[in-house]
């Protein structure tokens, strides 16, 4: 009785110095009208943004005033396609035979770290050895510092595909990899993988359906399912409220991956002017990944960064993305901003915004891009991508106007996520 009476006590002096955050913004992006204001108070209590005043205004006693008077304020950033437990480097080829889980998961702590540093409250994560799980839940228990995780946990693919884990090794190390691993060849196939990613505790379904740049195999943009696959995929994920994600850089797999019922074209380096019109048509989105381009071509001029098979599938899909970005964007093509950290250095995922910009994408639609637009795909466009009472309290910072001058994304100086300030 006497415990209970205490926890009673406790519970009340805490409702009553529970203090709220008063954040006073100079600029302020509404990223769902596109406008920016000015001279606005974000009033944060708890996790989650309770209202936005007009004017400075500042907290009583108890509360925390925050003063970014003389930044531009926006919502936590959201980046659709990263590797979250890894990096790319000349020795990840053999990193793969000589690193544990548990080599991977400690990596993965400052990759993390530096994610949610670079303004990147929130990412999709778009496949890695099952580590990203686990990632995932260190971060939402508060264990370890990171933006919050949406995982694919596990790529899909078929045998010799873009992410067959055992692609270019001895025959001795092959085995045969089934549905558990990734590897899925017929619909039966197909149903077990998602379900076992549902076993696992992904969040979404990511698969290869054309070859890719960094697999130790041939081709880089042929296709790798049938439509039939794809479906099944597509048709299983929905019964366990997943939506799926498609790495495609040649155009027939990447019609195939629209026609089966993706959500996401990832790269869709060598898309069609008919894939375009296909992809409205299926309320399909391009996650263009320019900045993956750009780094693949500048480290394949580097003897040795990757293994000999890879380089002139690099220098051919690499310098392509940009432009063929600029021709979906023309053409009406949803986007979503998303980067393929991994392939570059974490922490660097803001270089695509210059890149989109240069592109011909006006600044505030590439922002919306990286917060409303990415919170619907995620199911989540009423707790994320925008900065209104009610959303969760990921708030970010920078020292100029990113509409007048957008290499200022790459400069983050103040991050918030679920209430509470990592960056000041
Ligand atoms: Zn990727």
């Amino acid at each position: 009785m006497k415990y209970f009476y205490t926890l009673f006590i406790t519970l009340i002096c805490l409702t009553i110095s529970a203090q709220d955050t008063y954040i006073q913004c100079g600029k302020l992006i509404d990223t769902k009208t596109g406008k920016i204001l000015t001279e606005k108070t974000i009033v944060v209590s708890g996790n989650k943004i309770l209202k936005i005043e007009n004017g400075y205004v500042a907290g009583k006693k108890n509360d925390t005033t925050i003063d970014l008077k003389d930044k531009t304020v926006m919502p936590g950033l959201i980046d659709m396609h990263v590797h979250i437990e890894s990096e790319s480097n000349p020795k990840a080829y053999l990193e793969r035979y000589t690193d544990n889980e548990a080599d991977v998961a400690y990596n993965s702590v400052g990759l993390a770290k530096k994610t949610l540093m670079a303004g990147f409250t929130t990412v999709r994560d778009l496949g890695g050895s099952g580590v990203n799980i686990a990632l995932k839940k260190a971060i939402a228990q508060n264990k370890i510092d990171g933006p919050r995780v949406f995982t694919a946990g596990k790529i899909i693919s078929s045998t010799g595909g873009h992410g067959d884990p055992t692609n270019g090794s001895k025959k001795a190390l092959v085995g045969d990899p089934g549905p558990k691993e990734g590897v899925v060849n017929g619909i039966e196939d197909a149903k077990k993988a998602v379900r076992q990613r549902y076993k696992n505790g992904a969040d979404l379904i990511k698969i290869t359906a054309t070859g890719g740049v960094l697999s130790v195999a041939k081709s880089s943009s042929n296709p790798q399912f049938t439509v039939e696959e794809i479906k099944a995929i597509c048709e299983t994920a929905k019964d366990y409220g997943f939506h799926v994600a498609a790495h495609a850089h040649g155009d027939e797999g990447m019609r195939r991956a629209v026609l089966g019922g993706v959500k996401t074209i990832e790269h869709g380096t060598l898309m069609s002017e008919k894939t375009m019109d296909l992809m409205k048509q299926h309320d399909a989105y391009l996650v263009p990944t320019i900045t993956a381009g750009k780094e693949v071509t500048e480290k394949a001029a580097i003897e040795g960064f990757y293994p000999e098979i890879i380089v002139p599938k690099a220098l051919e899909i690499g310098p392509k993305i940009q432009n063929t970005f600029k021709k979906a964007y023309d053409r009406g093509v949803g986007i979503a901003f998303g980067t393929d950290a991994g392939v570059y250095k974490h922490g660097q995922n803001s270089r695509e915004f210059g890149y989109m910009v240069e592109a011909g994408m006006p600044a505030i639609e590439v922002i919306q891009s990286a917060t409303t637009t990415n919170a619907k795909i995620l199911n989540m466009d009423d707790q994320l991508g925008q900065i209104a009472p009610g959303f969760l309290a990921d708030i970010v910072a920078v020292n100029d106007d990113p509409t007048q001058k957008i290499k200022t994304m790459e400069n983050i100086v103040f991050v918030m996520k679920d209430g509470k300030v990592y960056k000041k």
